[in-house]
């Protein structure tokens, strides 16, 4: 946490109020340094893990401008549009931005896949504030024309790197070029891979940058361990760590990392078997029984979750203070993901890796990564000195193949997007609802002041000029 306070920052009145309620006063140091440059307009690249308070971080000025600018949004249209990985991530900005904004009269809403669209589409047909989407059930809805993006002024895509990793970059193109390019463009992402650093050339105009952890560093307060083990003892061994739990944190909540979908399905069903109560999550059960099963383990009804990366992306669950990575990622980032999903909010906690045989180039991988080794624990049962010793002697090792229970990328079904997939041709560079249409209802946004309690900002006057105000040509009707 930082010297500054929330009540010294200018937020607005309604904002400070909703702070105050969930009893947040000193911002993290992410959201000390996004929210001054985010107040001014400017764009923003910000590199910052998951558990740094990333998401209040812009949703804070972005619910300023809103309550300093009431207006309602046209029909079918969208203020701002927030892109995220995947659906449960979806779902957590949102109720960041319910939170924060329950003070301010906002329409919000979010679209994603593996859901019905028709109460989707009937949500945006009056217009929304804040959508918060995966893009390719966004893409759908706009092809079919429930979307007008033309009037977009803050365009933000969280988690970056992940959505680079599930292959949606086409999709964040023809998103990006379907809105007005006089906007504010804030990207966010736990790592600054070149791809990354391309992305935000392309996307963002003289953007503050700011980097709260470097690349690849783990949260300083999670203790991280890592158990050499052969693959047929770490069932067993995870049953061991799991019992012993039991006894000693009870309210615990423990979370498992799998490879696979059916890896998760069938760990978690061998430990109910046992008597550990355990649920899975992951790309192939539907979206209502993913978020009922996150609902259960953040109520502490199920202690323990097994999940795949793609589908524990969004998890921001308080009380997790043991994550196992009961297989090692295939991708090194997915690690500091993992282990980020422990010691969230400033607590601490531990976060074990077993490594067989097959995953000694894995986990130097990682160690490459986060650039320090992982302390190996061997006060277990199964430690297998001969493949400590293997990773020790930096001998070469082979990556296990990604076809062979390894997960495809994109592949955990974080979106369930529907239809066929697109080929080259779709609207690229053709967006329906037309870039060169830009704000073009300005007159009927002027006309409607609809949010009564927006208005009280903390500095008196709108500050309608403040954002963009150099490059948005006709945002102040
Ligand atoms: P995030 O990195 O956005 O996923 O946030 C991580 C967690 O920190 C969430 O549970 C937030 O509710 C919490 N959080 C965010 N900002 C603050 C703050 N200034 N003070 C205390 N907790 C916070």
């Amino acid at each position: 946490m930082t010297d500054t306070t929330f009540a010294s920052l200018p937020l607005a009145a309604p904002i400070q109020r909703a702070l105050e309620e969930k009893g947040y006063t000193t911002p993290s140091p992410i959201q000390a340094k996004a929210i001054p440059v985010l107040l001014e307009g400017r764009d923003l690249l910000a590199c910052a893990q998951t558990g740094t308070g990333k998401t209040a971080a812009f949703a804070l000025p972005t619910l300023d401008y809103f309550a300093n600018n009431p207006r309602k949004p046209f029909r079918r249209g969208v203020r701002c549009l927030i892109l995220t990985p995947t659906r449960e991530l979806a779902v957590q900005v949102m109720q960041s931005f319910e939170t924060y904004g329950k003070y301010i009269n906002l329409r919000m809403g979010m679209v994603f896949g593996g859901v019905s669209e028709k109460p989707q589409i009937k949500s945006l047909y009056q217009g929304l504030d804040v959508l918060v989407a995966t893009t390719g059930r966004l893409l759908d809805l706009h092809q079919q024309g429930h979307i007008d993006l033309s009037q977009v002024d803050t365009f933000i895509l969280d988690e970056a790197d992940r959505m680079l990793d599930m292959g949606f970059i086409r999709d964040i193109r023809k998103i990006a070029a379907a809105i007005p390019q006089s906007r504010q463009t804030l990207l966010f992402s736990a790592t600054m891979a070149p791809e990354i650093t391309k992305l935000a050339n392309s996307l963002l105009n003289d953007p503050a940058e700011i980097r709260i952890a470097p690349q690849g560093t783990t949260a300083e307060k999670i203790e991280q361990g890592v158990c050499f083990i052969d693959k047929g003892n770490k069932q067993k061994l995870l049953i061991d760590l799991l019992e012993s739990r039991k006894q000693e944190h009870q309210t615990e909540l423990s979370l498992i990392f799998s490879r696979t979908k059916h890896g998760a399905k069938n760990l978690a069903k061998k430990l109910n078997s046992i008597g550990i109560k355990a649920d899975s999550i992951h790309g192939n059960k539907s979206q209502s029984a993913r978020q009922k099963t996150l609902d259960q383990f953040k109520q502490g009804q199920i202690p323990v979750l097994v999940a795949t990366d793609v589908a524990a992306r969004g998890i921001d669950v308080k009380n997790i203070t043991l994550v196992i990575n009961f297989d090692l990622p295939m991708e090194s980032d997915a690690y500091v993901h993992r282990i980020g999903r422990t010691a969230r909010a400033g607590e601490s906690g531990r976060a074990l890796s077993f490594c067989s045989l097959e995953e000694v180039a894995l986990l130097r991988e990682v160690e490459k990564l986060i650039k320090k080794q992982v302390p190996v624990e061997r006060k277990h049962r199964y430690h297998a000195e001969a493949i400590q010793a293997l990773h020790e002697s930096g001998a070469r090792v082979e990556k296990p193949k990604q076809g062979g229970g390894g997960q495809r990328r994109g592949g955990g079904g974080g979106q369930g997007r529907s239809g066929p997939p697109r080929g080259k041709g779709g609207n690229q560079g053709g967006p329906r609802s037309g870039g060169n249409r830009n704000f073009r209802g300005k007159s009927s946004g002027s006309a409607s002041n609809s949010s009564n309690s927006a208005g009280s900002n903390s500095g008196g006057n709108p500050r309608p000029q403040r954002r963009n105000a150099g490059r948005r040509k006709t945002s102040n009707p």
